[in-house]
């Protein structure tokens, strides 16, 4: 028989190639950013489906974004010369879990077509149980039990396993409140983002058959990314793997930026450990970027204590240095990175004209978009928002989504309470509580409900003949909805072993974009907004146009709703030709020719909240991710800061931040905006030393004397810089950090 071409196999080197080869077992791939730890997993993948070792959907790969696990799939695809469609298994954990657990929910007490809350609704209801359970909401904020819920399920802790030293948490009522809240959950047939983890590691401990099954089932597992893995998804994988034990993990220490979400660097050391006889693969030599952009990468992790450490190298030569600037505040930095866009696009930064496709802005912290987003939609440069606040947050969206999830799942009373008087039906709070508690004292959904009281003439006035129509209307748009709903549970329940491409039996009779035209208008939902006099409502009725158009690419309304859930959570698909602009968590994995890295000030980057709630281990993750950052880049690198920013609303005078101490002077250049503007580099004069990090370093001082600096931030600055080692924070500054979310990707 002839040998099948494996094109992928001569793309990689010797190292890469042993990795890909070493098809049985487990096997490690260690190493630092570009060395094509991806492509390497990716080519692995390929050729166990081209040696026949396992058919596509035998193979469970979880890759850490969404749109990792696109390309990856259109990788594997073009290797194998037709699509990626057939890699069923491949996606995030999240969205691997969804579909699993969509077969087995009766085993966690939920119904097959169980949502998925998104934040806002998990801390509704959060605060609902601890308004019943007399704590005041005020110093027992719902924000603050669902980090404590959410630490808990990323440990996999369920309200039975939950450790007795947990037992203080949220005033000694965490525990209560979290059994109570994974009852509602259940009452209301619905999941939050950890219970999808969570509920499948307890079926997979409970339940051997269903292990067992999929033990068979999956014959390879692939990670990405496997440094932020947490407690739960290690143990999903473990469990798993124990099976074949055919397990490739690939991360970098250095990269670990998920640790305040509960990921344990630990799982990439200890891997050895838990799968005995691991083939070790590491790699050093980086693909992506110049020795420059790779050198200033290195020097800045190097202030790591907590490392494995690893030297990369690169063959390539030359390129530009890392192009650093201060700027006098926020909305100039945005400015000036605005015309430096503008310049490579242009092609007058070297290297030819650009496409926006080819340059990402990574922040820090989502606020710091506000001020981009301005000055691209003044100057009307395309660009879209990965990871920030977004489409699907807009409150005439999910209005929107709320009546869909009313229509695909009547349990979901969290929906159902959101549109139940929107527009106003006269349904007041005394009604509303009527229904609650017909609801409570007879276990049904709010929607039974409300049938019960308007059966029983119990409800009146204008309430009665508006619900009476709400209710008819979601009984019609229910039953329009009804037959695809039913041949997607029949194919999600498939066994698998066979693929059916048999047409469903029974087909909707109208489609799934109608319905939800017809849901809006018959609802009034649209009407309200037409009526509305205020200058937000066209652009209100605008995005509801594009809701229906998103619909476009899905098969029924829930898919699309399980798709906008996931990428609530991840990231979104585009096609246009933009600007990127994310969190620095968000770009995990990528790479872009430009790059642009704002807001290097202390207190923003590194963020205080982390350093004050982590001390070292906290600047640490924070320096890693200055190291992701860089490491995204590959021709151009730009890093910058401001000398005041305003924080919702007030001013703040910002200090640079340490890690621009850190970055090597041979490998940087510094910009003065004059300069900058007219493209010309503004070369060193040599480095004054100020000493140690706890003052203005020479490269600070430069970058700020290059531009004329005359802040009120820069005098504090000399002045502290006189007096010695750096000062506490100020409670203004600590007050403003607490505000500052920098930790974006919620
Ligand atoms: P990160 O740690 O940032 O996730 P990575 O180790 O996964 O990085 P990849 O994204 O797989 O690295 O690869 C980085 C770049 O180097 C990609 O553009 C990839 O195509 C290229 N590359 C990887 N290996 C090779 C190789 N052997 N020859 C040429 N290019 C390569
Ligand atoms: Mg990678």
């Amino acid at each position: 028989m002839a040998a099948r071409p494996t094109p992928y196999l001569d793309e990689l080197n010797p190292a890469q190639r042993e990795a890909v080869e070493r098809l049985d077992g487990p096997v490690l791939m260690l190493a630092g950013a570009g060395t094509g730890k991806t492509k390497a997993l990716t080519a692995r993948i390929a050729h166990l489906i081209n040696t026949g070792r396992a058919r596509p959907d035998e193979i469970l790969a979880v890759t850490f974004t969404n749109k990792a696990a696109r390309e990856m799939k259109n990788r594997v695809g073009g290797y194998l010369g037709h699509g990626g469609d057939s890699m069923r298994w491949m996606g995030t954990f999240h969205a691997i879990c969804v579909k699993l657990l969509r077969r087995y929910a009766e085993l966690v007490g939920l119904k097959s077509n169980f949502s998925i809350l998104d934040t806002d609704d998990v801390k509704r209801l959060l605060r609902q149980l601890i308004e019943a359970a007399g704590l005041d909401r005020k110093r027992w904020p719902e924000r603050e039990l669902a980090n404590v819920i959410d630490a808990w399920k990323n440990r996999a802790w369920t309200p039975e396993t939950l450790p007795s030293g947990e037992a203080s948490a949220f005033n000694g009522m965490g525990a209560a409140i979290y059994k109570q809240y994974q009852q509602r959950l259940r009452e209301l047939n619905a999941c939050d983002f950890g219970d999808l983890l969570m509920h499948m590691v307890t079926i997979f401990q409970k339940h051997d058959d269903v292990l067992a099954q999929y033990h068979r089932w999956f014959r390879y597992v692939l990670v990405d990314e496997y440094q932020d893995t947490n407690v739960a998804q290690y143990l999903w994988l473990r469990l798993l793997a124990q099976g074949h034990k055919n397990i490739c993990c690939v991360g970098d220490d250095d990269q670990s930026i998920y640790g305040w979400r509960g990921a344990e660097v630990g799982n990439i050391l200890k891997f050895e450990k838990d799968f005995p006889g691991a083939h070790v693969v590491r790699l050093e030599q980086n693909y992506r970027s110049t020795p420059h952009i790779l050198a200033a990468a290195s020097a800045v992790i190097a202030g790591n204590e907590n490392r494995l450490g690893k030297e990369l190298w690169t063959e390539r030569k030359d390129g530009e240095k890392v192009r650093l600037m201060g700027h006098w505040d926020g909305d100039e930095e945005a400015r000036w990175i605005g015309e430096e866009i503008e310049a490579n696009q242009r092609g007058t930064r070297g290297a030819g004209p650009r496409s926006l496709e080819d340059m990402a802005i990574l922040v820090r912290a989502s606020h710091q978009m506000r001020a981009f987003e301005d000055r691209f939609l003044s100057i009307g440069l395309p660009y879209r928002v990965i990871g920030g606040p977004r489409f699907y947050e807009r409150m005439e969206i999910r209005d929107a989504m709320a009546y869909f999830r009313v229509v695909t799942q009547p349990d979901d009373d969290l929906a159902f309470e959101r549109i139940v008087n929107t527009p106003k039906r006269g349904v007041g709070d005394k009604a509303l509580q009527n229904i609650q508690v017909c609801a409570r004292q007879n276990s049904v959904s709010l929607l039974e409900a409300t049938r019960l009281l308007l059966g029983a003439g119990e409800i009146k006035g204008k309430g009665k003949g508006e619900l009476t129509k709400l209710m008819d209307s979601f009984d019609r748009w229910r039953g329009l909805a009804q037959p695809g709903r039913v041949s997607q549970v029949v194919e999600d329940q498939d066994d698998d072993l066979f693929e059916d491409f048999s047409e469903p039996e029974t087909t909707t009779q109208v489609s799934h974009i109608e319905l939800a035209e017809a849901i809006l208008d018959e609802s009034g939902y649209t009407a309200m907004w037409q009526k509305d006099k205020t200058p937000e409502a066209p652009g209100r009725l605008e995005n509801l146009k594009e809701l229906v158009k998103a619909l476009e690419s899905f098969e029924n309304l829930q898919g699309f709703l399980e798709h906008v859930a996931l990428i609530m959570e991840n990231d979104s698909a585009e096609s246009e030709e933009k600007l990127t602009i994310m969190t620095l968590h968000a770009a995990k994995g990528l790479e872009y020719p430009v790059v642009f890295l704002p807001g290097w000030e202390e207190g923003l980057f590194p963020s205080q909240r982390s350093m004050d709630e982590s001390g070292v281990k906290g600047l640490e993750e924070e320096r890693r991710l200055a190291y992701v950052g860089i490491t995204r880049a590959e021709e151009l690198c730009y890093i910058t800061f401001a000398g005041n920013r305003r924080v919702y609303g007030q001013w703040q005078s910002q200090l640079p931040g340490r890690f621009i101490d850190e970055l090597p002077e041979l490998h940087v250049e510094v910009l003065s905006s004059a300069e900058a503007g007219m493209g010309r580099s503004a070369g060193f004069g040599g480095f004054d030393d100020f000493g140690g990090r706890s003052t203005v370093s020479a490269m600070q001082k430069r970058a700020m004397d290059a531009d004329g600096w005359d802040t009120p931030g820069y005098k504090r600055m000399q002045a502290r810089q006189a007096a010695g080692p750096r000062t506490a924070v100020t409670p203004k500054r600590k007050r403003a950090n607490m505000m500052v979310d920098g930790d974006a990707q919620e």
